[in-house]
């Protein structure tokens, strides 16, 4: 059995690093805009209610295209705010956001943002340590006692995931490879798409999509559904993969509701076949060779 894994988001936890992002964000506003925390705080969740209500404009925007949502992915969040601004959007305190912003020498909200969101993400870093989640290590163990093949395909670096493997004691070996700078958020044309719980979800991902061809996998997780399953979804269906092929989501408590959601519906019609908690439950969804 194959199994080909998203990193970030499934061998780690980001909930942390993503609540003290967008906390160091409002404070940042506060301080830049005379604002109370409190206020700041508050009138940040009225612009992220916001984005998440058009979810069609808001998530990560690599070459012009939306290539997840939003609500997908804690970490889009700060970037969602900023754009939102930017569009002129109207919600409680907007405005007096965007002249602050201005008066503080920005020239828009997403620069403004920009330069906030790195330092607060070494922060974080620095202080909290970057590790895999509990029990990574005895997965890493018992599947190569099962002959289960792990492919690692991230956005990240090789060396970054190799760093992590290692530092929690992991090697790469025959039955664990690290595939990195996978670009699956590389989208090269607007179509084709497929709608998924009214999400209209890009799928001319090339890069990704030989990754998938190549490798076969028997089963896919990630946490981020149109990132992560969305193509290898599409081709189960179009043939490309086997029928058999299973679509994990690593479900933590902000998980988009649309993409949990999926398990619901019919096979041929969903992006998601299970949810998962953490990816130790994976032992349990192993086959052997
Ligand atoms: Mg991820």
């Amino acid at each position: 059995m194959k199994i080909l894994s998203d990193f970030d988001g499934v061998w780690t936890d980001q909930e942390g690093e993503a609540r003290f992002i967008n906390e160091s964000f409002t404070l940042e506003v506060a301080s830049d805009l005379g604002l109370s925390a409190e206020d700041a705080r508050s009138e940040f969740d009225g612009f992220l209610r916001a984005a998440h209500a058009a979810p069609d404009r808001h998530g990560w925007w690599p070459r012009g295209f939306l290539t997840a949502f939003v609500d997908e992915d804690e970490l889009l969040a700060t970037g969602a705010v900023c754009r939102y601004l930017d569009d002129g959007g109207d919600a409680p305190g907007a405005e007096r956001w965007r002249v602050g912003i201005r008066r503080a020498g920005y020239g828009s909200a997403h620069e403004y943002g920009s330069e906030k969101f790195g330092p607060a993400m070494r922060t974080y870093l620095r202080d909290h340590g970057h590790g895999l989640v509990e029990g990574a290590r005895g997965l890493c163990r018992r599947l190569r006692d099962a002959r289960v093949e792990l492919v690692i395909v991230s956005n990240s670096p090789t060396s970054k995931l190799r760093k992590l493997f290692n530092d929690a004691g992991i090697e790469e070996s025959e039955g664990l490879r690290l595939v990195g700078d996978a670009r699956k958020w590389w989208i090269e044309n607007d179509e084709p798409r497929a709608e998924f719980a009214g999400r209209s979800v890009h799928l001319d991902r090339p890069h990704y999509r030989q990754i998938l061809t190549r490798e076969q996998p028997d089963l896919v997780i990630g946490d981020v559904a149109s990132l992560d399953l969305a193509m290898p979804a599409a081709m189960r269906r179009e043939g490309a993969l086997q029928p058999s092929t299973q679509l994990v989501l690593r479900q933590s408590p902000n998980s988009a509701a649309w993409a949990v959601g999926q398990i619901a519906l019919d096979p041929s019609e969903r992006l998601v076949d299970r949810c998962v908690s953490s990816v130790v439950e994976l032992e349990d969804l192993v086959k052997g060779p």
